[in-house]
């Protein structure tokens, strides 16, 4: 495993291997990298010879300075951590910030209409950070596949749309959420959760698990009832105290309001913030490999 710091190397690197013949794949991180980090990493294995990590706390896709400080960052355990892995990535890069903006951002990609909703409502100019800095990375890394976990599934589709819209040969792969054996996502932010806030934010999967098993019981008559999914989760919520920044059933595609009565599949998303610490999930109910992590739970 190489670790590279310019884009220079980046693109020398890729193309010693694309002279071999290899497949190149890509897995954008911020680092404090986990399982859910890893398992992106083992996906990009099964579609191509030649594994880019990218480990970058890229800042304009923060919207609160705070926030950009907190972020855990933990480069030496993240290059251990693949470097442990049965088959280590071929690269990693991890650019400094002046690296990838060595002048202020002029130049910004914004996806219209899908970055409204959602995280899009409460975080400013975050996806088009996010899809800005993903941009520069296909740009620099050229794969053929790059990989995304549907956790971030607005970012997921986010990216698959500026991919399709930008006509970027590549192809976009998103990885099922990896969770914690009591249901909790797998997150770089899980570190900054007291053992205490930890129990408080197990509502999350709960409640996401309460929407599956409301859609299990909606199914057999006509499409999925968003209203009473989300209630059905909403009720978990409040029996644990946790005051959502968002709860909504919405279409998994437009990321919109599900057409009326007639929906087979529903993306129920939930963002909280839980002891200082901001969180979010989602699960795809009516897609039974999405519900059944969560449907195992007690
Ligand atoms: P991040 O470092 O949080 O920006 O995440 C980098 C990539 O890892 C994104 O594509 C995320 O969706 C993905 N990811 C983060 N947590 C998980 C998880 N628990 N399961 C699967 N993918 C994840």
């Amino acid at each position: 495993m190489e670790q590279l710091t310019t884009i220079d190397a980046v693109r020398a690197h890729v193309a010693a291997q694309r002279r071999a013949g290899a497949r190149v794949a890509l897995v954008p991180t911020m680092g404090a990298l986990h399982e859910g980090h890893l398992a992106l990493v083992e996906a990009a294995q099964r579609h191509a010879e030649v594994v880019i990590v990218s480990i970058f706390v890229n800042p304009t896709q923060f919207d609160r300075a705070d926030d950009l400080e907190a972020y855990p960052r933990d480069l030496p355990g993240d290059l251990a951590a693949l470097r442990a892995l049965p088959t280590p990535p071929s690269g990693v890069f991890t650019p400094a910030v002046g690296e990838l903006y060595p002048t202020a951002p002029r130049t910004r990609v914004s996806v219209a209409g899908l970055t409204d909703g959602l995280c899009g409502a409460s975080r400013p100019g975050h996806f088009d950070g996010v899809a800005t800095v993903v941009t520069k990375l296909l740009t620099i890394v050229a794969p053929d596949v790059a990989v995304f976990g549907r956790k971030d599934r607005q970012q997921l589709e986010v990216i698959r749309t500026l991919v399709a819209d930008l006509d970027l040969p590549v192809t976009v792969l998103g990885v099922p959420t990896v969770r914690d054996p009591d249901g909790l996502a797998r997150s770089s932010r899980n570190r900054r959760l007291s053992p205490a806030a930890r129990q408080v934010a197990l509502a999350l999967p709960r409640s996401l698990a309460a929407a599956a098993r409301a859609g299990v019981a909606s199914r057999g008559g006509g499409g999925l009832d968003p209203t009473a999914i989300a209630a059905a989760a909403q009720q978990v919520l409040a029996t644990a105290g946790v005051q959502p920044e968002y709860l909504e059933a919405v279409d998994p595609v437009t990321l919109a309001p599900p057409p009326d009565g007639t929906a087979v599949r529903l993306l129920v998303a939930v963002a909280a913030v839980i002891d200082g610490v901001r969180l979010i999930d989602n699960v795809e109910v009516g897609d039974p490999d999405d519900e059944a992590a969560l449907l195992a739970l007690a």
